[in-house]
């Protein structure tokens, strides 16, 4: 018998991945996605906790699912991602309607712990963390998920420990997945029609580092690798640590045609002393080279970047440090957000705890200049052809459609035939504002 399934998926794109693997792991014991909770069979909630404001959410909408079951919605609630591994079985101590608690080790077990607690009726707490987790092979079912562009999961965990960071507790250590598993997913993928595949893990620049060297390779040969499949388009990889950019890496963008000019490589601080205290294992100066050489392979490489303001200690030299690099590097674009203590993380016990005030007046400046500066980006494309690789259509008004540049910029533009999701041409840039790029197809 068909059951429904409601998911509500907080934070980055690795919880984005392991939501659409819960949906397919689910759908193969009959489970539909609905988009309506108050119909659902099972709800999971896949939590982030990477900053004190991701936390909160996640618990206020716990509370939402407490309502629906107080209205006598009898539906199983899974909670996963990093909030239920740090809480584990405090969650359930705290919220008793909260039937399942697993953390991000544990997705793959979902079936077997929503079919035992539909037996027993008892709940459940998997947060086992493993050194020796494997990250299961895994083709995944077009049904869930969009079908021109996928994440693969190439690598899970994390062996920095950055002071203010709680992916080392609630993800467990570093493990690389089997080259080969990577390129029979991603094969396999291109086969059913991706245009796109974007290579995810908390440090993909150190894959292959820790493992079977046999089977393991490094990440520039598993990019050249997946690169070389018939029929991909559009090549893509997040997250990047620094530190391990290699010089093979950043040849890459020259080498490798379908490979977008698009780098994400957090910054965090532009103080070096910061940079200590948060653990970050490189210097502005070794960054500063980096960006460069990475503008010498490819010129038109957009940067996007990660910081932190007001991490404890950070004086107004710390922060106008960290204004500076702005100025230096110039980003296409920045996560930028209030440094907040987290559960397990060193910066927690860090002295010269920032006020709230100071750090809320720092992240304004800071925004508002990396608003100028993606801006300035945006307006530069005016005039410009630019090839698009097409997302969908608009709601409104008619014959609208929306695709994304390389350089992962959006460009809503005009169109009379039909276009297909996938579909990559050529778009003549009119305008630009904040967020997005306007134009018409050439
Ligand atoms: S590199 Fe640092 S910030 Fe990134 S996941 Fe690892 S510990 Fe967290």
């Amino acid at each position: 018998m068909t059951q429904l399934l409601y998911m509500e998926t907080f934070g980055c794109q690795m919880n984005e991945r392991d939501s659409e693997i819960m949906a397919q792991l689910l759908g193969e014991h009959s489970y539909v996605q609905t988009d309506t909770p108050e119909q659902a069979d099972v709800v999971v909630v896949n939590t982030c906790s990477i900053r004190g404001k991701a936390a909160h959410k996640a618990y206020s909408c716990f509370g939402r699912y407490k309502k629906l079951k107080e209205k006598h919605h009898d539906f199983i609630l899974a909670v996963t991602g990093c909030v239920a591994q740090q809480d584990g079985a405090a969650l359930l101590e705290r919220m008793p309607y909260i039937d399942i608690v697993m953390g991000p080790q544990s997705i793959y077990a979902l079936p077997s712990l929503v079919a035992a607690f539909r037996r027993d009726r008892k709940p459940l707490v998997a947060t086992d963390l493993s050194a020796e987790f494997i990250i299961p092979p895994f083709l995944p079912n077009l049904a869930e998920g969009p079908a021109h562009k996928r994440f693969i999961t190439i690598m899970q965990g994390c062996d920095n420990f950055c002071t203010y960071c709680v992916v080392p507790y609630t993800r467990g250590r570093e493990i690389s997945r089997s080259f080969a598993d990577i390129l029979a997913e991603a094969t396999h993928l291109v086969e059913q029609g991706v245009k796109e595949i974007t290579l995810i893990g908390q440090n993909v620049n150190s894959y292959g580092k820790k493992g079977d060297a046999a089977q393991h390779k490094s990440f520039p040969e598993l990019l050249r690798a997946v690169a070389g499949i018939d029929g991909l388009k559009r090549l893509r990889f997040t997250t990047s640590h620094p530190k391990d950019l290699s010089e093979d890496l950043m040849r890459c963008f020259a080498e490798i045609p379908v490979l977008c000019p698009h780098f994400h490589l957090p910054v965090q601080s532009g103080s070096n002393s910061i940079l200590k205290q948060m653990n970050r294992k490189y210097t502005i100066e070794s960054y500063l080279d980096k960006v460069a050489r990475l503008r010498e392979y490819r010129p038109d490489i957009a940067l996007t970047t990660d910081i932190i303001v007001g991490f404890p200690g950070e004086t107004d030299d710390d922060f106008a440090a960290t204004m500076q690099i702005m100025e230096t590097v110039q980003y296409h674009g920045a996560y930028s957000f209030k440094y907040s203590d987290r559960p397990n993380a060193k910066a927690a016990d860090f002295p010269g705890k920032v006020a709230e005030e100071v750090k809320t007046g720092r992240l304004a400046r800071l925004q508002a200049r990396q608003e100028e500066i993606a801006l300035a980006f945006k307006q530069a494309e005016i005039g410009k052809a630019v090839e698009v690789m097409v997302e969908g259509a608009s709601k409104a008004p008619a014959n609208q459609w929306s695709g994304r540049t390389g350089t992962n910029q959006i460009v809503n533009f005009s169109c009379e035939r039909k276009l297909v999701p996938g579909e990559l041409l050529v778009v003549e840039i009119e305008g630009a504002c904040q967020n997005s790029l306007r134009g018409k197809m050439i």
